[in-house]
């Protein structure tokens, strides 16, 4: 069994990767839900439906995000009825989100309510939230100045995760990260069962502050994590002294003022054994291995899915 600690799109293709590596069967996908939030009511889970929708075969990959052949009907009547809508629903990407909050309302879990999607879309990967608590990323900071459009803009102040992400295209400038109610989180058995029982932990290329942070802030996860060192492998998400795509090199700039490689490797080091670096950030593995961290080199960027299996063939044979 192999235990993948994931985001939405870094992560969902990593997995698809993996699961032409070894039996699908065999991986537990241990996803955020740091991002999850309420729109008109309705549980949005973005992580857990992005790696759902891409193993399915369901992803959008002209958005990166939500369902293929989606139309938005839904919103554009709420958007006609005054509604400001900044968050985009499509209408077949609602329908996941009407199931779950009907059974989380029935009392369901979300891990149980997340299993019964995968299941229903045939697949094997197992799907897990990281816990069935409420943990919420919340960003402190204030929004740059080149996008003044919002009348409190000067001020610091706490943003939701959307409302950082999507509202405001990440262009905030971020003083510290906070993950609500992680303290007091508690993991399903399964999770930890996952993290006991497998040969080795990855973590996927995915943000390490924004989707691996919620999870190492719950105090069981980040101490199964640190006791599992030697068998954790991570991906670095930095690719030639830069991130892929997203926020995160902003975010290395704005807490830590270093947006190397290293500054993820310093972020990763009390929990992961071996780190994976790109072909270009070669330079930097001195520095890295100075960590008491084994380093892989090889190129990291998933391209297409030829690419992602064949990093994921390199993390398997390791
Ligand atoms: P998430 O964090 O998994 O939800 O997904 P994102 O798409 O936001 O990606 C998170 C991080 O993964 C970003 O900081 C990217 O730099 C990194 N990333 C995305 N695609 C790739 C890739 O193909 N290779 C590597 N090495 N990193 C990637």
């Amino acid at each position: 069994m192999i235990t993948v600690l994931a985001g939405g799109v870094g992560g969902s293709k990593f997995i698809r990767g993996l699961a032409n590596q070894v039996p699908p069967s065999s991986i537990v996908a241990v996803v955020n839900i740091g991002d999850d939030e309420e729109f008109y009511g309705l549980h949005v889970s973005p992580d857990l439906d992005t790696v759902t929708y891409v193993l399915a075969g369901l992803d959008n990959d002209v958005t990166g995000w939500g369902v293929k052949d989606e139309t938005y009907n839904a919103l554009s009547m709420v958007k006609s009825l005054g509604d400001n809508g900044w968050f985009t629903l499509g209408d077949k990407d609602l329908g996941t989100h009407l199931y779950r909050t009907k059974r989380l309302k029935e009392g369901a879990p979300l891990s149980k309510v997340t299993r019964e999607i995968s299941n229903a879309h045939g697949l094997e990967v197992d799907i897990l939230p990281f816990t069935d608590s409420t943990v919420r990323t919340m960003i402190f900071g204030k929004v740059r100045s080149d996008i003044k459009h919002a009348p409190d803009v000067d001020a610091k102040k706490l943003f939701s995760f959307q409302e950082y992400f999507v509202k405001y295209h990440h262009q905030v400038e971020i003083s510290s990260i906070y993950y609500e109610g992680a303290d007091l989180a508690t993991l399903n058995p399964e999770v930890t069962n996952a993290m006991l029982a497998c040969k080795k932990i990855l973590l996927a290329p995915s943000n390490p502050l924004l989707s691996i942070g919620p999870m190492l802030a719950v105090p069981k996860l980040k101490d199964l994590l640190t006791r599992r060192r030697r068998d954790t492998i991570a991906v670095s998400p930095i690719v030639d002294g830069a991130a892929v795509k997203g926020p995160l090199q902003d975010i290395l700039r704005d807490l830590y003022g270093d947006t190397s490689v290293v500054s993820v490797a310093k972020f990763y080091q009390p929990y992961v054994g071996t780190f994976i670096v790109d072909s270009k950030d070669s330079s930097f593995v001195k520095a890295i291995e100075a960590l008491d961290m084994n380093c892989v080199v090889c190129d990291t960027l998933m391209t297409d899915k030829e690419a992602e299996t064949k990093l994921a063939g390199v993390v398997v044979g390791l």
